[in-house]
């Protein structure tokens, strides 16, 4: 039987911890189970690497910066192969490339296109644990490429799609909780979360789990478990849910840190004028969130969020804006986060908006912007009360 795992950056960032993986793998091995195991770079590694080059240029080059930062998890598999074959285990370390994994799209954005699972096949004949370095692959160009922060979990998933259709995802928390236990310490774990749920809640900032690997795991049946790394009990399995019988309306709570409100006043009234605003934006690939428009007595007024990483990119853009409209007046705010809470049941309960501006109103805590989807509603908030709305909605959902 093969079973795919992957442990994380916080799981592998000193050698010890490495070691102690590799005694497990060693016990996983010797029980009969052949173990293709992905693995991200140590620690803070890929952020290290990140200012290395910024150090140099606020905008590296797409194609040097993917093969720099692809050499982050090329040091864990080459030492976690070393472990493993300290111990007598038979492993091999395969880079995204020599693991057969083809990507598209631009560079430290890419998509997996296809798995040459044969390659990865071929190995397991010979040796027991195949470790294959997360976050990457090779392009059409024969360039290597990454796969957008928190990719480690898509390589997985991928890997298990091909190899085995389940796929156990080792952290630094003990599973999928109502809330990021490091914001609220009392949030509950989950046993299971659907995979709709999960992608709803990565997209809206709970970071366990990166969104794509979600998507890729719902379309080719992958299970996931999600657990801490060598702790026995815990952990959640992300899986198909439509066969439930009863949905929470409310499973849980996500928050996005560092986001930057924008809102632009006396716009003339064209969809001209709002297309070529988000022309600007989008040429500079400012990622834009949460958008909201009215239209009033021949004017527009536009309010949307991004990344506050992206500002400087946001203010060029703004720049050009205001040569276009000299008239427009615009307002940022640079300490908000975004505050989602999520759940299936919400298709079908009413209310849910109600309860939770009642939330609000009985904590006191303002909020600006109000965005909804089918299965969540998003609110930005100042970013100094996220603990306690957090804590007021977990409190009012039961979370
Ligand atoms: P890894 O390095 O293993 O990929 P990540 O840091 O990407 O780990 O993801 C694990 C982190 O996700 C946890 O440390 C936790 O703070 C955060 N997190 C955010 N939301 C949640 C949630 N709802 N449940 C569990 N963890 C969460
Ligand atoms: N090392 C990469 C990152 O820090 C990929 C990953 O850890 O999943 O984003
Ligand atoms: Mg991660």
């Amino acid at each position: 039987m093969t079973t795919v795992l992957k442990f994380g950056g916080s799981s592998v960032a000193t050698i010890e911890q490495i070691q102690a993986i590799s005694e497990y793998l060693q016990t996983r091995a010797a029980a009969g189970e052949k173990l293709v195991v992905v693995v991200s770079a140590m620690g803070k590694t890929t952020d290290s690497l990140l200012s290395l080059a910024k150090q140099i240029t606020e905008r590296p080059m797409i194609r040097e910066l993917d093969r720099l930062l692809a050499v982050g998890e090329e040091q864990t598999i080459s030492l976690l192969s070393i472990a493993l074959n300290s111990r007598g285990v038979a492993a091999i370390s395969l880079t995204g490339q020599q693991a057969g994994i083809d990507t598209m799209g631009i560079h430290t954005k890419s998509k997996i296109k296809a798995i040459r699972k044969e390659v990865l096949e071929e190995k397991l004949r010979t040796y027991d644990v195949v470790i294959v370095a997360g976050f990457q692959g090779v392009n059409e160009f024969g360039d290597v490429t990454t796969l957008g922060r928190g990719g480690s979990d898509t390589t997985a998933v991928a890997l298990a799609a091909v190899l085995s259709k389940r796929c156990e995802i080792y952290t630094d928390v003990a599973g999928v909780y109502t809330a990021d236990p490091r914001i609220h310490p009392t949030a509950r774990r989950l046993d299971t979360v659907s995979y709709d749920e999960m992608m709803e809640m990565s997209a809206l900032g709970s970071k366990v789990m990166e969104m794509r690997s979600v998507e890729l795991a719902k379309k080719f049946d992958v299970n996931i478990f999600v657990g801490k790394t060598l702790a026995s009990e815990g952990g959640t399995w992300i899986m198909d849910m439509t066969q439930a019988m009863e949905q929470k309306a409310v499973t849980s709570v996500s928050v996005v840190k560092n986001v930057l409100s924008v809102s632009i006043k006396h716009i003339p009234h064209s969809v001209a004028g709002v297309a070529d605003i988000f022309e600007k934006l989008s040429q500079r690939h400012v990622n834009i969130d949460m958008i909201s428009q009215t239209a009033f007595d021949g004017e527009v007024f536009l309010s949307f969020t991004c990344p506050l990483d992206e500002e400087a990119f946001l203010e060029e853009a703004l720049a050009e804006l205001t040569e276009t409209f000299p008239q427009i007046k615009i307002d940022r705010h640079t300490e908000h986060a975004k505050i989602s809470v999520v759940g299936i049941g919400m298709r079908d309960a009413t209310g849910v908006a109600a309860e939770l501006f009642a939330t609000f109103r009985e904590s006191g805590i303002p909020f600006y912007q109000v965005t909804t989807s089918e299965i969540s509603i998003s609110y930005t908030i100042n970013e100094q009360d996220v603990e306690a709305a957090v804590a007021a909605i977990a409190t009012r959902f039961k979370l």
